[in-house]
């Protein structure tokens, strides 16, 4: 924990960030070691050059977030405190004079951010968000295990789901299914809602499950994601129900071999731009590009969508401890929807890929 913290006091001190002031339970999870959903209460932890940081939460909660291993002081506020008044106190206690203040200027909502321009009316605010984004991109040993085990329990996800496959159910049977299956291994929450798609409503990239019955002929498509102590899997898979024609199978196929070749480009030193041009040049040359909407991937880490993003105009390289998606797709409404999921991490010297249920297309009788 305190090594990210150290990272960061040495970015404020190369860019003269008198406080940064974090809101978002990610990145006050990232480096405190605390999570917790506020709702509409405040969160923040708040951070010095030199001076030892604080965190802000609701005083009921100070007990969670000593027990997650926060032994810095904690400033807890009741329904009826008024924390920015705890919170002027204690950075004043710190620091006298506050010039430039880094806040997550894509969170602090507008209401908090006037609040803390009277409190520092000198003060000149800066973004933090692009340093917790680099800082959050390279995962460490043990941040690799949690995604590793999120994305086990996502290709039992799959698999199970898989085997509930049957004429006469329909997406939200399946979904349930495979979701009480999880719950029963002790899986609380989801990375996202999960998706379990059939026939047309396949062929939007981002459609909502409901009472479509599921027929032979029809492509199933599973997008879902488990979390596992805060980090997130996120897989998809598209199984044939049955035997599909040739068009649906053209398709797959070339999905396929775009997310393999995608796979095989990854490694350090590559850009993220030629990662997701290596797979949109064969969908392309495949005659489906203007059916390939959508980047190819994204970090995965806290978020389910984090750093780096894999579209074809990231120059980012590459770097051993990052991890992301390859995700491409092809939608032609009315005809198919496939796509092909694998959460992948950047070794030393190539790539691992993480979820491993199969690829070469699953006929389900
Ligand atoms: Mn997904
Ligand atoms: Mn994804």
């Amino acid at each position: 924990m305190n090594h990210r913290l150290e990272k960061l006091k040495s970015w404020m001190k190369e860019k003269n960030v008198d406080v940064t002031f974090l809101t978002s339970s990610e990145n006050v999870f990232y480096l405190s070691g605390y999570y917790t959903d506020p709702h509409e209460r405040l969160l923040a932890l708040v951070v010095f050059q030199e001076q030892e940081p604080f965190l802000v939460c609701p005083e009921m909660e100070i007990y969670n977030a000593k027990r997650a291993g926060w032994e810095q002081e904690i400033i807890g506020f009741s329904d009826t405190d008024h924390p920015w008044e705890l919170i002027q106190t204690s950075i004043h206690k710190r620091i006298k004079r506050v010039s430039k203040v880094a806040i997550e200027k894509e969170h602090l909502n507008v209401e908090r951010y006037e609040k803390m321009l009277e409190l520092f009316p000198q003060a000149s605010f800066v973004s933090a968000e692009g340093k917790l984004q680099l800082l959050r991109m390279i995962k460490d040993a043990k941040e690799l295990k949690l995604i590793e085990e999120a994305c086990a329990l996502a290709d039992y996800a799959v698999e199970f789901g898989c085997s509930e496959i049957k004429e006469g159910k329909t997406e939200l049977d399946v979904l349930n299914a495979l979701e009480y299956a999880l719950k029963q291994k002790g899986v609380t929450e989801m990375s996202f809602s999960t998706m379990v798609l059939t026939g047309a409503n396949a062929a939007s990239p981002h459609g909502n499950p409901g009472e479509t019955k599921i027929k032979k002929g029809d492509l199933v498509l599973f997008d879902l994601g488990v979390v596992v102590d805060r980090y997130c899997s996120d897989i998809t898979r598209t199984v044939a129900y049955g035997d599909i024609n040739d068009k649906q199978k053209e398709i797959y196929d070339t999905v396929l071999k775009a997310q393999i070749a995608a796979i095989e480009a990854s490694k350090p030193g590559t850009t993220a731009a030629e990662v997701d041009m290596t797979a949109r040049k064969i969908i392309s040359d495949a005659g489906y590009g203007d059916y390939f909407p959508h980047r190819l991937g994204h970090g995965l880490g806290i978020s389910v969508h984090e750093y780096p993003s894999m579209t074809s105009t990231n120059q980012l390289r590459l770097e051993e401890g990052m991890v992301y998606t390859i995700e491409p797709g092809i939608y032609v409404p009315d005809v198919a929807g496939v796509r092909i999921e694998d959460d992948v991490y950047i070794t030393a010297d190539g790539v691992k890929v993480l979820t491993k249920f199969p690829k070469e297309l699953q006929i389900i009788k």
